[in-house]
């Protein structure tokens, strides 16, 4: 999709209202409109990246600042016991936006909210051979 037409684009600039809880040079902290708790939030980068793998470092540094600043505030106001940051890269990793963004879910004991578990182990020698595999394809 690209910049023009892009919902997160727009709610960055403002040009589609939001619940707007924090905002620097770096990101927009907007609730999710769809939200998998109270409160949950997404940080919206204002670059339009599709994901995360462009992502330059100074924005990268700001967002994660970004992120534990309002999570900061998440648990007082929320008393929540505890935050999921979440990323999803690509429909296979639900990801359903491509403007890149981080949700902030809150998260209070016993809660219920499932977000996936260990599916498995691995095999003798196979967590060895699979971390060879993507060393080797590090640049
Ligand atoms: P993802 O599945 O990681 O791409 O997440 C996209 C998120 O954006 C979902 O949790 C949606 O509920 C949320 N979302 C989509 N449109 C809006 C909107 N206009 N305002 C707030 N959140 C939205
Ligand atoms: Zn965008």
């Amino acid at each position: 999709m690209g910049q023009e037409t892009c919902i997160f684009c727009k709610i960055v600039n403002g040009e589609i209202p939001s619940a707007t809880i924090y905002e620097d040079e770096f990101c927009r902290v907007i609730l999710d409109i769809a939200p998998m708790a109270k409160g949950h939030a997404i940080l919206l980068v204002k670059k339009h990246y599709p994901d995360l793998f462009a992502i330059d470092p100074d924005t990268a540094s700001g967002v994660l600042c970004a992120a534990a600043k309002v999570g900061e505030a998440m648990k007082k106001a929320l008393s929540c016991d505890g935050i999921n940051l979440l990323q999803n890269n690509g429909p296979a990793a639900g990801q359903t936006v491509f403007h890149l963004h981080f949700h902030l879910i809150p998260r209070w004991n016993g809660d219920g909210l499932s977000l996936g578990g260990p599916q498995g182990s691995y095999a003798e020698g196979e967590a060895a051979k699979i971390a060879e595999q993507i060393r080797s394809c590090m640049e």
